[in-house]
Order: C-alpha cells, then structure tokens, then sequence
C-alpha cells in the first residue's frame, strides 16, 4: 500500500478503492511501481466522455505463460447496460473485470470501448473513465469529507453533499456532532462495513464515470444494510455500463444480462428468467445455492 504514501497529483487519475485480498486486483499497486509493461503507448490519446460500449475480441489471457486464465472470449456490452459475471469460483470472473482497467494487458485479441482498442488510450484517462467499488474499502486518516472528496479532488462543498446524499451516507453524518469535519480512521470514528461501502459509493458518484466495476462483497451484511446499499449501487449504476462479479443473488436477478463464466470461457448468457429454464451451469448454481427460491 506504499503507494499511498506517494505525492497525491500522481495517484489522483486512480482513485478508487484498493483491495487487499482480491486476485485480479491485488497487484494494482505493485504495478504503479513494477509493471513497466503497462505504460502509454507512443501517441495514446487522452479520452473523456466515452459512451461506454465495451467489446472483448477474441481475448486471451494468462498471468504466467503456462497457464491460460481466458481463452477467446468474445463479449459485446452495450452502452449503460449491466452485466453481472457469475460462475465458479476461479473461472476468472475478476480476471475478466480487470483487464478492461488494463490492470494486466490481454495476450491476444482486443478489448475496445466506444471502438478504440483500450490500448491506444492513456492508462490516467482510461482509468478516469472506469470506476471501481470493491469490499475493500480504502480509507485514509483525514475528515470524511477528504475521503469522500478523494474521488474528485476539485470537488465543491455542494458536490460532497450532494454525492454523500446519492450514497444515504448523509443521516450518519447528521448524527455525528462534527459533520463531515469528523475525523476517521484509527485515531477517529471506526466506520461499520456498510458505511465504508457507501462512502465508496458517494466517490462513485462524484468522479461520476460512464464504466463501473462492482466486485460485491461475499461476506453477508445484514439485510437493512444489504438492501440499503443495493438500492444506491442501483442509482448508482443508472446510465453506465455496470460490469458486476456478482454473488448477490438481487443484482444478479436484476442484471441486463448474466454472463456464466466457466473453464471454457462464456459459457452461458442472458436473463435470469431464461438461463433458470434451460438446463445448464446456472441452473445448477441457481439451484444448488438457493435451492431454486426467487426463481
Ligand atoms: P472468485 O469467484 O473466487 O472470485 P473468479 O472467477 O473471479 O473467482 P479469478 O479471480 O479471475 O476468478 O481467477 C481466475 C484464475 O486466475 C484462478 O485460477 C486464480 O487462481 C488465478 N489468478 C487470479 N489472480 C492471479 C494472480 N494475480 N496471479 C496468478 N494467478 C491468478
């Protein structure tokens, strides 16, 4: 995490949240430093105001030569739509979602969005175009409104409200005596899961990106928190194409599309109402997991 501690102008185009546990994620800061392999190309253009369709062609991709993680996946996103990745454990439900911020680079094929092949983009712009929210909340020592600033460091004081609202982050502040001048982190108020969640949230909101990465959370919140939060990645995902490395059987069911990631690559795709009705991998997950309810 020594990356923090860097000049604030050099991380400010990656503000997002830093996971520690999550594979497809976990190198992010060792490649700030390591990975002269990711670098802007020659002449890479500087985008902004993308529309968001994205299209993996043909992409291959393994982190060592002697295995391959993704072999010819071939996926067409549309501008806004939201697609939640669900299979096995392993499959490369992450690996997916982290190579469109080219965390790593594919070995073969192509990922475009609006048509331009993520490569010849500078590595700052394309990743301010991409926002990512993960269980792994990064928070540093400072007031909230610094951290929630973090995700638009220009931001105004009626933005920070405002995001803070969007996220219903704003009755916890009203109820705390300083406001957004409170402090937080270990020498200040200890933020609940959920509460680190919906600050991550109100960042979402005001570096306000046409891509979102969701990697929800495993572990169980309880279920007024859980719905609180769905309801704000909802707002949240409205209008931007939302890829979600999904376990939450509600964004699941509530997904433009479910893409079933398997060994093989894609290896089912649609609505939940369709894929429960045929015969295939999830419906057997479906079935095994929830014992067929809500289906
Ligand atoms: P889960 O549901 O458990 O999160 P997933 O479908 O997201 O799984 P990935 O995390 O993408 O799967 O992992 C795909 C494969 O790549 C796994 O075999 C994993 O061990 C491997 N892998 C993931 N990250 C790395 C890494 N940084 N270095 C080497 N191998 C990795």
């Amino acid at each position: 995490v020594t990356v923090f501690f860097r000049p604030i102008e050099k991380i400010n185009s990656v503000i997002e949240t830093y996971p520690k546990g999550i594979a497809g994620f976990r190198r992010y800061t060792e490649f700030l430093d390591t990975r002269p392999d990711i670098a802007d190309l020659p002449g890479a253009i500087a985008v902004s105001g993308l529309k968001g369709d994205i299209a993996y062609e043909n992409v291959s991709f393994g982190y060592t030569p002697d295995r391959t993680i993704l072999k010819g996946i071939d996926l067409a996103i549309r501008a806004g739509e939201t697609i939640a990745f669900v299979g096995p454990s392993g499959a490369g439900k992450t690996t997916i979602c982290s190579l469109l911020p080219r965390f790593y680079d594919v070995d073969g094929g192509k990922i475009t969005i609006d048509g331009i092949d993520i490569r010849q983009m500078t590595l700052a712009s394309l990743r301010g175009q991409i926002g990512i929210v993960q269980q792994d909340v990064f928070l540093f020592a400072g007031t909230l409104r610094e951290n929630i600033a973090y995700g638009k460091l220009s931001a105004s004081e009626d933005e920070i409200v405002e995001a803070a609202r969007r996220a219903r982050l704003d009755e916890m502040i009203a109820r705390l005596p300083d406001g957004l001048d409170t402090v937080i982190g270990e020498r200040g108020v200890k933020l609940s899961g959920g509460q680190k969640q919906r600050l991550a949230i109100a960042r979402m909101f005001l570096k306000n990106p046409p891509i979102l990465i969701l990697d929800e959370a495993t572990s169980a919140l309880d279920t007024e928190t859980e719905r609180a939060i769905q309801a704000s990645l909802a707002e949240l995902s409205k209008g931007r194409t939302t890829l979600v490395i999904a376990h939450r059987l509600a964004t699941i069911q509530d997904a433009d599309r479910i893409i079933v990631i398997d060994e093989s690559g894609v290896a089912e795709q649609g609505r939940h109402q369709e894929l429960v009705q045929r015969p295939g991998i999830y419906r057997r997950l479906h079935e095994a997991q929830y014992g067929g309810r809500a289906s």
